[in-house]
């Protein structure tokens, strides 16, 4: 049998909605058809070995995160029942990070301001427990119905979908917001099975350069909400032009009421050190980590320093 460590690709990630059911439920379930569960490993390297050595009947719980399965790369569940029915989510878990990095409790009231198709949207739904508001925003009028269509799906009940330009949306209209998530479109240069298909320089610097210039545009947007007190932002790129350049630019806007807060602190591969931010942002890459390539910021508003 082939090992994931021949290949060089992610493994198959499977997220448990939380919202459908318990995981020990669907590690039973999975049990039952004939999977067999690995032991939790202690040490992150250790755990990454196993993964690396998953044969194709194998599975595990992922290190970090409790409510999600790996499996090796060459599972595929597309057909699956449990797939089918939402009560599993085929979301990498690079992509779980950000909705776990922006941590809104219960209750919380909450903009996905790029949301489609939804793998984050559902993930923070699951993690406030359906209680509090999560509005869905995406520009794409077809996207934002494919985001329709799994909100529904996965029980997201605590979901909104406005199908507009965030860049439109009046921020005095969400007096309430307290948490912004920004995932805007990128060049996907972290997508393992886009790696190497490369653009010419040229046109690869034209394209990075009006990225970045969008990103951050959205991103200063986020800020300008009355009562946001968090914002997280993140790319599917490896460029620093897309991550910590679009973070550097944004600062000298906002860098008077917002900070740049250490995330994920358990997490082991980190910003660019070239940045006095960079060792507190997040990065993921399918050589450390064995996910898609990411990038993580979490701004938090400063405290007022009354005297
Ligand atoms: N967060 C999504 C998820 O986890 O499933 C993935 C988002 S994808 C990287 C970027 C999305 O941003 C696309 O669906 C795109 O239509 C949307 N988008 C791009 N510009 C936008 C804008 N100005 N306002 C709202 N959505 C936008």
């Amino acid at each position: 049998e082939r090992k994931i460590s021949d290949l060089g690709k992610v493994p198959r990630y499977a997220r448990v909605n939380t919202l459908k059911a318990e995981v020990r439920e669907v590690i039973e379930i999975l049990k039952s058809e004939g999977w067999i569960l690995k032991d939790k490993i202690i040490s992150y390297e250790g755990f990454l070995d196993v993964v690396r050595g998953l044969s194709e009947d194998e599975f595990i719980v992922d290190f970090h995160l409790e409510y999600l399965l790996v499996f090796h790369s060459n599972t595929d569940f597309h057909d699956h029942e449990l797939v089918k029915t939402g009560v599993i989510l085929l979301q990498d878990k690079a992509s779980c990070l950000s909705a776990v990095a922006l941590n809104p409790k219960r209750g919380s009231q909450v903009i996905d301001a790029c949301a489609a198709p939804g793998m984050k949207t559902t993930l923070l739904a699951a993690l406030m427990e359906n209680e509090g508001r999560i509005v869905a925003v995406d520009r794409s009028k077809e996207r934002s119905q494919c985001l329709s269509k799994f909100v529904e799906s996965t029980g997201s009940s605590c979901v909104e979908i406005v199908a507009m330009d965030f860049l439109k949306i009046q921020p005095n209209e969400y007096p309430d917001i307290k948490y912004i998530l920004v995932d805007p479109s990128c060049s996907g240069s972290g997508i393992a099975r886009r790696l190497g298909n490369e653009y010419g320089l040229e046109e690869k610097r034209d394209r990075l350069r009006k990225l970045s210039n969008f990103q951050s545009q959205i991103l200063k947007h986020a800020f300008s909400f009355p009562n946001v007190k968090r914002v997280v932002y993140s790319t599917c790129s490896l460029h620093k032009e897309e991550n910590e350049l679009v973070v550097e630019d944004v600062l000298e806007s906002v860098g008077d009421s917002f900070k740049v807060k250490a995330t994920l602190k358990d997490w082991p591969t980190r910003g660019s050190e070239e940045f006095s931010f960079g060792c507190k942002c997040a990065r993921a890459s399918v050589e450390s980590d064995l996910t898609n390539g990411f990038f993580i910021c979490c701004f938090v508003r400063k405290k007022l320093n009354l005297k």
